[in-house]
């Protein structure tokens, strides 16, 4: 091993090539190129192969990421791709979209002085050399089940649930409002971090295995949640959180300003080759504009690289915090500033100017105070700082929180936190309502794709105990 491993000393971190951001700004593709190779080989042997390896540890799924560099480096790459698919069911998605400077990278403790494995791509690019190479293959059971799951939200939890189940034998039928497949994965993430063919032929693959789709049903709507329980022996909400957060500040009503998911689908819906009123009216185009986005997290970012994608005039980011405290990656800042966002750190919105439409954003600048409760450094307004922004587009990048669940699902008796995610008991996974699981962002808040992986994961198992359970039941009582 210690041959062809231990290789940071003499080979320094590479991540794949990035096209250069003038190029990038006038695309929405992918903005690193996959490793070759041999690149690729040479850096997963950076590996040093620890025996407490931490970057493991700290990822979500507990991916068995010391052996798969290891089948990397010797040129396995079947057997890599075995040992990455078993544990996650979208590596190549994960491997492009996880913060992975704040999981499993920023946890490699390769040697100090020394830049961590580039974790992330090498996973990427096993399973894209998969796909390419017809490795990944739909599932086909060993034996079929008769008892059917129906799950709500066919976003990363609910998907993730859904291959598990089918790999166990059940029939799997997924729900969802939207008229495609992938919740936030399709219509949030835009399309230079995670290209939507990625997304597209994991559905295909679902769809091969049997999965059946409901796609333009909103349960509560179309369907309530009793009729699914009638229909199905266990029922998945994975329904995500939507309730975009607002501010209360003048002139908050004013044209030009949206929430920051409402821009992004309606792009992705452009990128997808959709029409939409929003887009063809200009009113959720950055075209020409001067753009305004608020918030700090990975939205915020999405926005801004979106908007400059899109032609704005200019593109500016406000966040109440400075860099170091904000929630948003730091390598999606870096890109962000490589395409020539500007950043507005330490500031806040305090009135929207304008007649009609928004003109100017009036700003206030901030000093970071006492540590609350949290540890976090309270932000205090600076008295007469004031200065206006220029804007004729203003994105609400504030984070976001549940719907009223009971009320949209139609059912009233569903048990919610004071947060308003839904309730459940963490080692069975179900709700107060018997055979109703939930997993994803509805159970966490709002959180990342890797933790709706492993959600939507856990809770296959659990609702395969549950069934199993009460079939023994059923059996036991009937030999009596
Ligand atoms: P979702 O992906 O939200 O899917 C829920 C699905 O349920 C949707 O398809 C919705 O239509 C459906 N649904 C809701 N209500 C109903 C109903 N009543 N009936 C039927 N269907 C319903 N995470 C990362 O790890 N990396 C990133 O780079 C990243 N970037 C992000 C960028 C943006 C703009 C946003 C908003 C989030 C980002 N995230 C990122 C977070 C990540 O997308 C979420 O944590 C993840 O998608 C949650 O998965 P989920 O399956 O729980 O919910
Ligand atoms: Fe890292 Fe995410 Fe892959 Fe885990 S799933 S190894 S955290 S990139
Ligand atoms: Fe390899 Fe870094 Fe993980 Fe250690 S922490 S096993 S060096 S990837």
């Amino acid at each position: 091993m210690a041959e062809r491993m231990l290789k940071f000393v003499g080979t320094p971190q590479a991540m794949p090539d990035k096209r250069p951001a003038a190029e990038r700004r006038r695309d929405f593709d992918e903005i690193y190129e996959r490793y070759a190779r041999d690149k690729a080989a040479e850096q997963a042997a950076r590996c040093s192969q620890c025996g407490v390896p931490f970057c493991q540890v700290h990822c979500p799924l507990h991916n068995n990421i010391p052996d798969w560099l290891k089948l990397t480096a010797e040129g396995r790459l079947d057997e890599a791709y075995e040992l990455s698919s078993a544990t996650n069911n979208f590596p190549e998605i994960c491997g492009r979209i996880c913060p992975q400077d704040r999981l499993c990278e920023g946890n490699c403790v390769i040697e100090k002085g020394f830049e961590s494995v580039t974790i992330g791509s090498v996973e990427k690019y096993i399973t894209d050399t998969a796909w390419d190479r017809g490795w990944v293959k739909p599932i086909q059971p060993r034996r079929e089940r008769p008892e059917s799951i129906g799950i709500v939200g066919a976003g990363p939890a609910g998907l993730a649930a859904a291959e598990q189940l089918r790999r166990k034998g059940y029939q799997v039928a997924v729900y969802d409002r939207y008229d495609r497949v992938g919740g936030l994965l399709i219509y949030g993430i835009p399309n230079f971090k995670l290209e939507k063919e990625i997304v597209q032929r994991r559905e295909k693959l679902l769809r091969d295995s049997k999965v059946t789709f409901h796609l333009n049903c909103e349960v509560g709507r179309d369907v309530t949640l009793e009729e699914l329980r009638d229909r199905h022996q266990a029922v998945l909400v994975a329904t995500g959180v939507y309730k975009a957060r607002d501010i209360a500040a003048p002139g908050v009503g004013l044209t030009g300003i949206a929430a920051a998911l409402d821009y992004l689908t309606t792009s992705n819906r452009h990128g997808l080759g959709e029409m939409t009123a929003a887009f063809e009216s200009g009113l959720l185009d950055a075209k020409d504009k001067n753009v305004v986005v608020i918030g700090g997290g990975d939205t915020a970012m999405d926005c801004v690289r979106t908007a400059v994608r899109q032609g704005a005039k200019s593109v500016k980011c406000l966040y109440r915090r400075d860099r170091a405290n904000m929630p948003g990656s730091q390598r999606e800042v870096k890109h962000a500033e490589e395409e020539g966002v500007e950043f507005v750190w330490l500031s806040t919105p305090q009135a929207f100017l304008g007649k009609d439409a928004v003109s100017h954003v009036r700003t206030v600048r901030i000093h970071l105070g006492m540590p609350d409760a949290s540890g976090r450094q309270m932000p205090q307004e600076i008295p007469n700082s004031h200065f206006n922004i220029e804007a004729d587009l203003v994105l609400m990048a504030l984070g976001f929180d549940p719907e009223d669940l009971p009320a949209m699902l139609a059912a009233p008796d569903l048990g919610v936190t004071g947060w308003g995610t839904l309730k459940i008991d963490w080692r069975s996974m179900m709700t107060n309502l018997d055979g109703v699981f939930a997993a994803g962002d509805i159970v966490r808040g709002a959180s990342l794709v890797v933790w709706a992986v492993r959600d939507g994961r856990d809770a296959a198992e659990r609702i395969h105990s549950y069934l199993t359970t009460k079939v023994q039941a059923a059996q036991r009582i009937a030999a009596e």
